[in-house]
């Protein structure tokens, strides 16, 4: 039970108590008083019929008369059961009904007898010692008998036992009234505390639920009066509070769903140190997870030593950085560091903000292109000295004599066929790799287009005398951009006879297959393997880079440019197919394509 409603109760219980209290002591008192008076008239009422029925006799001789009273005294005992008593107005008892009126004392200073003599009428409540009781005394006085003045005093007597027992039964029944009174004030007090504190309770128990942000709760309205108005507030209060909270926590989603799908690595560290935030990104790039960073001091981040400097200038010196620092942890990368300094609220110290972002993939695509054009460069000047050369040798003499002038012009013919082909194969490779041109896919009829392509480069087979070997199902379609796969067709089996000496065999061989890693998938497979001086083995990682030969004499011997394979392999991809090959050094190579049979 709430101390309020025990508050409540009790005072209610008090109130009702008291006053129920006061009114019976107030009534059992006046039953008591008028009791008592009433009892009084009627015993005086009783002493005037007692006088006129036997007056005071005016005797000279004192024994008779008290003889007479004592007769009278007794007589009227037996016929009303109280005590009388005749007294003289000097005090002398004349008559008594209960004892010998010779051996009482002077009544002359009874409360009664002398009120009697004072008034006429007197009254008295005393304890008799005799009787052990209460005892009311009434006395009058009274005239002779032949119409004399005042002759004596009468008193009756009675005992009050009767009248005490029925004020004490009086008495019993009003203090069990009022207990019972008590008891039901008590239950309606309990009832009325309970009806206002009951609201007032589930409102403070609502209240503690919201202070714990459960603000889902909500209470009773109840009626129009002051304690529904606050129920109400507290409903509309918890209403809005969650309201907001679920905005709060909306905004809080969103944001950390932007910082999760984030390319960058975010982190934030305060004005101390501390790392407040740490996104899924920066978990990737950084290599450490949220849990073991956020909370934690940055220098903690040890794996990242550069990184720790640049921090702690970061946070001595709050301007915007700028660095690309390359890290080993989780693995090398090349990262590119924005630290910017932010204000986070008011009067909050600055704190950091690193946006990281792996620059690792465009500083290496960079460094190719570079490499790419150092390549082309150099490429180009080989040719274009030799025809140069051959030129001004020619010009200056060597013109006269016509062996050497076609010794000589025969270079100048194949070095600018040479450039030719590597003009053409550049070309080739940046529209390939810009994607100029799409790729057109046609149902292609595999056996006849290997029979198409041997038959191209029979002629160069034949003066190498290497034999040119296809092997196919009948009927096996492929779909594809005709060109395209002729081209990469052609680049492969044209190494196969450049690298295979005199005597040995090119094999083409194509087949249909079914991948069984995730979902199935029909692949042609079309190897081109030859008898050749084969690829070593630290080498063949690099045999699809733009001009990587294994060895430049005989390559350039052999009229290659080193373009051959990497447009091979990105016309593969195009195809969404991949290429790769084995080789042994003096057995062989053989290079496997592998196509879907149906573009996606
Ligand atoms: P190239 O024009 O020099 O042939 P490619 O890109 O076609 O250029 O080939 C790159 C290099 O790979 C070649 O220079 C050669 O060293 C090696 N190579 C390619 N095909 C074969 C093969 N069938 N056998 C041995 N080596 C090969």
């Amino acid at each position: 039970m709430s101390k309020f409603r025990l508050k409540l109760t009790g005072l209610f219980v008090l109130l009702i108590g008291f006053s129920v209290l006061a009114a019976g002591l107030l009534m059992g008192n006046s039953y008591q008083k008028n009791h008592q008076a009433a009892l009084r008239d009627h015993m005086i009422r009783e002493l005037h019929v007692l006088n006129a029925a036997a007056p005071w006799p005016v005797m000279d001789n004192e024994a008779n008369q008290s003889e007479y009273l004592q007769t009278q005294a007794k007589r009227f005992k037996e016929i009303a059961g109280m005590r009388v008593t005749y007294i003289r107005l000097d005090g002398k008892v004349m008559g008594d009904s209960d004892h010998d009126p010779a051996t009482m004392d002077n009544h002359l200073g009874r409360t009664e007898v002398q009120e009697a003599l004072d008034s006429g009428t007197g009254s008295s409540i005393r304890h008799s010692d005799t009787l052990q009781q209460n005892m009311l005394y009434v006395a009058i006085t009274v005239n002779g008998d032949k119409g004399s003045d005042k002759q004596g005093i009468i008193r009756l007597a009675m005992s009050l036992g009767d009248v005490e027992r029925s004020l004490n039964n009086m008495w019993l029944a009003l203090i069990f009234g009022l207990f019972l009174l008590f008891a039901i004030a008590a239950i309606i007090s309990y009832r009325v505390a309970l009806s206002v504190t009951r609201p007032l309770e589930r409102m403070t128990s609502a209240a503690k639920r919201m202070a714990n942000m459960d603000y889902a709760i909500r209470v009773p309205e109840g009626g129009r009066d002051e304690v529904g108005e606050l129920a109400r507030a507290l409903n509309a209060m918890a209403g809005s509070l969650q309201e907001q909270l679920s905005e709060i926590r909306q905004n809080g989603t969103r944001l950390q769903s932007v910082l999760d799908n984030m390319t960058s690595g975010v982190v934030m560290i305060a004005h101390d140190g501390r790392i407040t935030l740490y996104n899924r990104q920066a978990e990737l790039l950084l290599g450490s997870t949220l849990r073991e960073r956020v909370g934690r001091s940055y220098t903690e981040i040890r794996q990242h030593f550069e990184l720790v400097g640049l921090i702690r200038e970061g946070l001595e010196n709050p301007v915007p950085l700028h660095e690309e620092l390359t890290v080993y942890y989780p693995e090398e990368r090349l990262l590119e560091i924005n630290i910017v300094p932010m204000r986070l609220s008011g009067d909050e110290e600055p704190g950091l903000l690193l946006v990281v972002q792996d620059v690792t993939a465009i500083r290496r695509l960079e460094r190719m292109r570079s490499e790419f054009v150092a390549n082309v460069s150099h490429e180009l000047k080989t040719p274009v000295a030799a025809v140069k050369g051959f030129a001004e040798t020619l010009l200056s003499g060597a013109m006269n004599d016509p062996e050497t002038a076609r010794s000589f012009l025969t270079i100048i013919q194949d070095e600018s066929e040479r450039l030719n082909r590597l003009i053409g194969d550049i070309l080739e490779l940046s529209k390939i790799e810009s994607r100029r041109s799409p790729l057109q896919f046609s149902p292609i009829d595999l056996p006849m287009f290997l029979a198409r392509m041997t038959e191209l480069l029979s002629a160069e087979a034949a003066k190498k005398e290497i034999v040119l070997d296809v092997q196919t199902e009948e009927g096996l379609f492929l779909e594809a951009d005709e060109d395209r796969l002729g081209q990469i067709l052609m680049n492969l089996m044209q190494n196969g006879i450049n690298y295979t000496p005199e005597g040995g065999k090119v094999k083409v061989r194509a087949e249909i297959f079914t991948t069984n890693d995730g979902e199935e998938e029909e692949m042609v497979r079309i190897t081109v393997s030859d008898t050749g001086i084969g690829i070593p083995k630290k080498d063949i990682p690099r045999i699809f880079e733009r001009f990587y030969r294994v060895d430049k004499a005989r390559s350039r011997s052999s009229g290659g440019t080193g373009l051959g394979l990497s447009i091979v392999k990105h016309l593969a991809e195009l195809h969404h197919g991949t290429i790769r090959v084995e080789s042994t050094v003096g057995v062989g190579s053989q290079f496997i394509l592998e196509l879907p049979l149906l573009q996606p």
